[in-house]
């Protein structure tokens, strides 16, 4: 039986004060104490690592190898890497005093924040909720975590790790949907981290706005390919084909569009085709290694985009019962079609021409800021051109989706696409207040800042001036 409205609340509000009552009791904060859960996290996942991948396979039909590489291997490199640099990280950072504050000594303490939301999608249903929970860990809070509905066997699985290995009043899950979601933004975070769709990233950030909580924003939108002639263009094909089909286009830095120099627009189509179907075979409804769509609410909206939007040139396969749309490209696409109006968070790719860099650029610029741009060229001219004058969450060039591989690389949108970034020490960082301390003795005392300023005042003008 469903809970009411009423009793939905009071469990969490409940469940909340004994978070907040365990972080004020001060245990989350020692280096031992975060370092042992993260151990305990690292094994947590280890024996989980198979049902895991099962659930990922029931929710998105997600192979052993790709969920390997995209979700328990990637957060198990992490955990390890978070391991390794925590006492680092930890540490005060000492910054320079001025002698305008006469004898002290100056650091950056990071600190803990509290108690902690993080809200995942379906995508990456594991990686995205259990990688930032790896910083909020790190930096000493507790954690509610709420998994995304709509991938529930991988949500179930989750759960049942975190009540095997963590006491809720540190680290708990609330499963379900928009009802748990909105009933935990009722209550007051100390910091809210979102991963997901722009539209419900607005209802979070009005929700966090109304106690005044820090948020990190992980959010969607449009990443272009921009495509020079001057390129390899085998290999920019290959690595766009590859890019584009992980997790069946489902990815939120997914190459989204195609604006490539019209005169190897042809060359370009006919090589991505090669690719698809070294890839997946001619069948790619029968290859282990092509996900499904997640609902059909999304099967629908792609179909419907397929179908409203320029000449399908390749794919445009369809089976409704197996949540199945075949790897597609459309070609003859126009800015107006509705292809170009949303994120696509599927297997269809529109490749649009350009003659002028500086076309593609405006074409860039004048939709909201993406989450990631691609950009593939052998010119550092060009490289460097599309570089300067577009704004995006990050950049890989000469590959695409690379550089959310890179740990030292924090990851995050700008604009649309989200506020602040994560992974590594960027994680770490996300979840402490960073407090400012100077901190002074009582050996040496400046007269002049005491009033009355008159007999003083050329003195502390010269020292404002010189001394900061
Ligand atoms: P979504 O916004 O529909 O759902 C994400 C989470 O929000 C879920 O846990 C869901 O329960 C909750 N939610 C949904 N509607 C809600 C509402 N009205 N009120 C409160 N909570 C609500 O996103 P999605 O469809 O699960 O994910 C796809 C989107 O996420 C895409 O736009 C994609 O680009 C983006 N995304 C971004 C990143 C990133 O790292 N920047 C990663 C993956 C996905």
């Amino acid at each position: 039986m469903t809970k009411g409205p009423k009793a939905l609340q009071k469990e969490i509000t409940e469940g909340i004060q004994k978070q907040r009552d365990f972080f004020q009791s001060g245990k989350t904060r020692s280096y031992e104490f975060r370092k042992t859960q993260l151990k305990k996290m690292q094994t947590a996942i280890e024996a989980f690592d198979g049902k895991i991948k099962e659930a990922l396979y029931k929710d998105l039909r997600k192979s052993e190898t790709e969920a390997h590489l995209v979700e328990t291997g990637f957060v198990l490199n992490e955990v390890k890497d978070t391991i390794k640099n925590l006492a680092g990280w930890m540490k005060p950072r000492r910054v320079k005093t001025t002698l305008f504050h006469d004898v002290g000594s100056s650091a950056i303490i990071p600190e803990p924040y509290g108690n902690v939301l993080i809200i995942s999608p379906w995508n990456y249903p594991f990686q995205l909720l259990i990688a930032p929970a790896l910083g909020a860990m790190a930096a000493g809070n507790t954690i509610v975590l709420k998994p995304s509905e709509l991938a529930p066997h991988t949500s179930k699985v989750i759960k049942d790790m975190i009540s095997k290995y963590f006491s809720p009043e540190y680290i708990t899950v609330v499963e379900g949907g928009i009802p748990e979601t909105s009933a935990l933004l009722n209550e007051k975070f100390d910091y809210i981290f979102y991963t997901g769709s722009t539209h419900v990233g607005r209802i979070i950030y009005q929700a966090a706005a109304k106690h005044l909580t820090p948020v990190t924003l992980e959010l969607g939108g449009k990443s272009p390919c921009i495509v020079d002639e001057n390129t390899n263009l085998k290999l920019t094909a290959k690595r766009i084909a590859w890019g584009k089909l992980i997790n069946a286009g489902q990815t939120c830095v997914a190459p989204d569009y195609i604006l490539i120099q019209k005169n190897i627009k042809e060359e370009f189509i006919n090589l991505v085709k090669k690719y698809w179907i070294e890839f997946y075979g001619n069948k790619p409804e029968d290859s282990e290694d092509y996900c499904r769509i997640i609902s059909e609410r999304h099967f629908d909206r792609l179909v419907n985009l397929m179908e409203t939007s320029g000449t399908i040139v390749h794919g445009g396969e369809i089976a409704k019962e197996d949540l199945y749309i075949s790897p597609t490209l459309l070609d003859e696409v126009s800015p107006d079609d509705s292809v170009m109006q949303e994120e696509i968070f599927g297997p269809i790719l529109p490749v649009l021409a350009f003659d002028k860099t500086e076309e593609a650029i405006q074409f860039v610029n004048n939709r909201p800021k993406p989450l990631a741009l691609y950009v593939f060229s052998e010119s550092n001219g060009f490289v460097n051109q599309v570089l300067e004058n577009t704004s995006s969450g990050g950049v890989t060039v000469n590959d695409t989706i690379m550089h959310i591989a890179n740990p030292h690389l924090p990851f995050g949108g700008v604009g649309e696409s989200g506020i602040g970034a994560y992974h590594h020490q960027a994680s770490f960082d996300t979840f402490s207040h960073l407090k400012s301390v100077l901190k002074k003795g009582f050996r040496v005392e400046l007269p002049y800042r005491y009033a009355p300023f008159a007999k003083n005042s050329a003195t502390l003008k010269f020292l404002a001036k010189w001394l900061n």
